[in-house]
């Protein structure tokens, strides 16, 4: 795959780039394994002042890389803007509780020499390698190096072919903001060249947020070079609706959850799984809204689901909706390619799925969101809990106890009550089951990639 800028909203070619060669690999790794070594002599506040810097380059310059967003991947313009902002938020959020998080912790003594003391200390690793995707081309970046830099730790970035530009933005940041020269470093490079990189002995860890088979590899490779991989892969997320849920707030919302970026988002709701009793009400209300969507050029502020971001993501959509249509499900809107140039697809809702639908097992990446009745709450959780992936999840419900009861039964990293899931600083964010392993954000997301290093005096 060619590393280059092609519009979805047009299928024209914007800008191609040539890969970095292998010596310019080997001297780019150089360069983040020195900045690591200088970095760990840094203090928070120094670091700090520099995350805020470049905190303060992005608010600067967000209309701009907004743009440049849109452009690569296709998002409404509203959407690139905000991304860029909430970068800006979670870098603050950083420099601000980054001593906090990885203060000493004192522990219980188990000697019995008088007078000794015990307690761990978070230390930076070293190089971190990221292999991140292009669905949300900054922040899935900035969610690991804003904590891992403000740890002391370098980064090294393999980002997704599709958005280059994206990655040579990055690439340049952290320095421009003061950072140590190398401290974070973009590779040009295809995901065959991956494996040199996490094998090479200056990389100490690996976190990739990408597909199921992408997450596969790189694991396996880190595996078998004892090296740290955190895993943020697919989800195909439930969004639950149960008798006593609001049900009209349930369905606006679902609609925001399964059409944000275009519906590609891995924590978008992509299950809709309604209690019988609403399930008629819901689904009428909630295939009205995703009919009503306007579709279009999404550098028009007034539009609200732009294309999706490669051909080869749509023709995944085109195979999932067909496969369904021919075993038989109902396709309630949508459900077909719009005659215009570009990625584009209709905002689909699909019910009547039988066992053997593709689409009841994998993840739909775009706007496309299948229909679920539930006989009771048992039957509602089993469907819940039936995909291999365990991503996050939403629940809706006024009961205490059936709140209760799925926030305890499901598979899944989070559970959001009445609401949609969101990605948020203060939160940890990851999944089980194929979704992946280990965590991102608050306080143990930054702690994955440190050394937890146990100190006793006596
Ligand atoms: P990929 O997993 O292929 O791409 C994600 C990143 O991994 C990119 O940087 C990619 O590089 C790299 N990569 C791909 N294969 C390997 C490999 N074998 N070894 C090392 N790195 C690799 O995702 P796609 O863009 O192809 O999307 C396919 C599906 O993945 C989606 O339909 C969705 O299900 C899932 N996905 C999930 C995301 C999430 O947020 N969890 C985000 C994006 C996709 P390159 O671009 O050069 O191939």
């Amino acid at each position: 795959m060619a590393i280059a800028t092609v519009n979805p909203a047009t299928g024209k070619t914007e800008m191609i780039i040539e890969p970095h060669s292998r010596e310019e690999v080997d001297q780019r790794i150089s360069e983040a394994a020195s900045a690591a070594e200088l970095l760990r002599q840094t203090s928070f506040a120094e670091r700090a002042e520099w995350m805020r810097a470049a905190a303060a380059i992005l608010d600067d310059q967000a209309e701009g890389l907004g743009e440049l967003i849109t452009v690569e991947m296709g998002k409404p313009i509203a959407q690139s803007v905000a991304e860029v902002h909430k970068c800006a938020k979670a870098m603050r959020f950083y420099a601000e509780n980054s001593e906090q998080f990885l203060a000493d912790v004192t522990l219980a003594d188990p000697s019995t020499v008088s007078a000794s003391r015990a307690w761990t200390r978070y230390e930076p690793l070293g190089v971190v390698l990221a292999v991140m995707p292009w669905n949300y081309p900054l922040w899935q970046v900035i969610r690991f190096a804003a904590p891992a830099l403000m740890a002391g730790n370098a980064g090294l970035l393999k980002h997704a072919s599709n958005v280059p530009q994206s990655a040579l933005f990055l690439d340049t940041l952290f320095e421009r903001a003061g950072f140590p020269v190398g401290s974070f470093r973009a590779l040009l490079i295809g995901g065959a060249e991956v494996g040199a990189v996490i094998a090479d002995p200056r990389v100490t860890g690996v976190t990739l947020t990408g597909s199921e088979p992408a997450g596969r590899s790189v694991a396996a490779i880190a595996g078998d070079h004892v090296k740290k991989a955190v895993l943020e892969l697919g989800g195909s997320d439930p969004f639950v609706v149960l008798a006593s849920g609001d049900v009209k707030a349930a369905a606006a919302t679902a609609v925001r959850a399964r059409i944000n970026n275009n519906g590609q988002s891995c924590i978008a709701g992509k299950r809709f799984i309604v209690h019988t009793d609403v399930y008629d009400e819901f689904a009428a209300e909630f295939t009205n809204l995703m009919s009503a969507l306007r579709v279009g050029d999404p550098l028009d502020p007034a539009v609200e689901v732009g294309p999706v971001a490669t051909e080869s993501g749509r023709n995944d959509l085109i195979e999932l909706v067909e496969d369904a249509r021919a075993k038989g499900a109902t396709i309630l809107t949508g459900g077909s390619v719009p005659d215009r140039p570009g990625w584009y697809y209709e905002p689909t809702v699909i019910a009547d799925l039988p066992d053997d639908a593709r689409l009841v097992q994998e993840e739909t990446f775009g706007p496309v969101a299948s229909l679920y009745r539930a006989t009771d709450n048992t039957d509602a959780l089993r469907i819940a809990n039936q995909t291999t992936f365990g991503l996050s999840s939403a629940v809706w419900t006024n009961d205490p106890e059936e709140e209760e009861w799925f926030v305890a039964n499901l598979d899944a990293g989070a559970v959001f009550i009445n609401g949609m899931t969101v990605s948020y600083q203060e939160l940890p964010f990851g999944g089980i089951k194929r979704s992946g392993f280990g965590r991102e954000l608050a306080a143990v997301g930054q702690r994955e990639f440190c050394n937890l290093k146990t100190v006793w005096k006596a």
